[in-house]
């Protein structure tokens, strides 16, 4: 059972998300912000990123801080998961990349309209190619990252500006010397595997 206490870092993380996708055009746009929103207990678990994500300092941030700082203050609490477990994405990856969810499996909330995670990278980190089913956006929160997409130019993407991936459409990121925080919305095809990409 989560305690008063946690439920209450959890509903301030969702009104702080909330806000900042119904005030941005392109996020709001391309799926509204969930209005079948139920609260789930999560179950903690805790990875190397996590540990690295409570003690960054180098998430700037003016527009975003308010959700920057709530992210941070539920990463003590959230379920962290460890993506790409049975492939040989690297250990270097394995030990510094770091996600929870906040809307969707694993999450504080569920919602049949919109998954939604938050997404670390400290600095020289590379995430590989890779692709799923759903259709995708990552809203740059504080901090930032070169963020790759098959078939258009490569771009360097501070807080407040977007990358959308298409079904199946093979994205990467690289952070440079900056680590970066990213809000992750899915709106459809909610089962789909993340795969990675032969490129
Ligand atoms: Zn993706």
């Amino acid at each position: 059972m989560a305690t008063p206490s946690d439920r209450a870092v959890w509903d301030t993380l969702l009104d702080a998300a909330r806000r900042v996708h119904r005030a941005h055009p392109v996020l709001s746009g391309f799926c509204a912000f969930p209005t079948d929103l139920t609260a789930q207990p999560v179950t903690r678990t805790r990875l190397p990123a996590a540990d690295l994500f409570a003690t960054e300092t180098g998430l700037y941030s003016d527009q975003f801080a308010e959700l920057r700082d709530a992210f941070v203050a539920a990463g003590s609490l959230a379920n962290w998961q460890e993506a790409y477990r049975d492939t040989d994405i690297g250990q270097d990856f394995r030990q510094r990349f770091g996600y929870y969810c906040l809307i969707g499996e694993n999450g504080a909330f569920a919602s049949d309209q919109m998954r939604a995670w938050v997404v670390y990278m400290p600095v020289h980190l590379w995430y590989t190619w890779h692709h799923h089913p759903a259709e995708e956006i990552y809203l740059t929160v504080a901090g930032e990252a070169e963020f790759m997409r098959q078939g258009a130019p490569d771009v360097v993407l501070r807080p407040g500006e977007t990358s959308a991936h298409a079904s199946n459409q093979p994205h990467a990121m690289q952070t440079h010397d900056h680590p970066v925080m990213a809000y992750v919305i899915w709106r459809d095809k909610f089962g789909g595997p993340l795969v990675l990409s032969q490129h």
